[in-house]
């Protein structure tokens, strides 16, 4: 007897029974192992095409940032403060702006 395609994923028309979960959409339906292959896709596609590594950043204190923008900023110390992070409330505790 053949299945129902009504519970089978969309994508690859496995059914429920050959897969390990199914996710319910509006008006489809996709196994886990469709969504393994399409992360692993976007993965391998993001990797090959962007040259951003985040082991290379570097990140600065606000202090130093606020002391670059004293160099070109003149006055609007709030403000700078404020761009820093120094501003809020929970940063202040954690980052000194002076
Ligand atoms: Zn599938």
């Amino acid at each position: 007897m053949k299945e129902s395609n009504h519970n089978n994923c969309s994508f690859c028309g496995r059914s429920i029974k050959q897969v390990n979960m199914m996710f319910n959409g509006m008006n489809a339906k996709i196994c886990d192992l469709c969504i393994i292959n399409g992360y692993e896709m976007i993965n391998e596609n993001v990797t090959s095409r962007s040259s951003f590594d985040i082991s290379k950043i570097t990140l600065h204190k606000p202090a130093e940032i606020k002391a670059f923008l004293d160099q070109y900023v003149i006055g609007q110390e709030e403000a700078k403060k404020i761009s820093v992070g120094c501003g809020l409330q929970p940063l202040q505790k954690t980052y000194s702006c002076q």
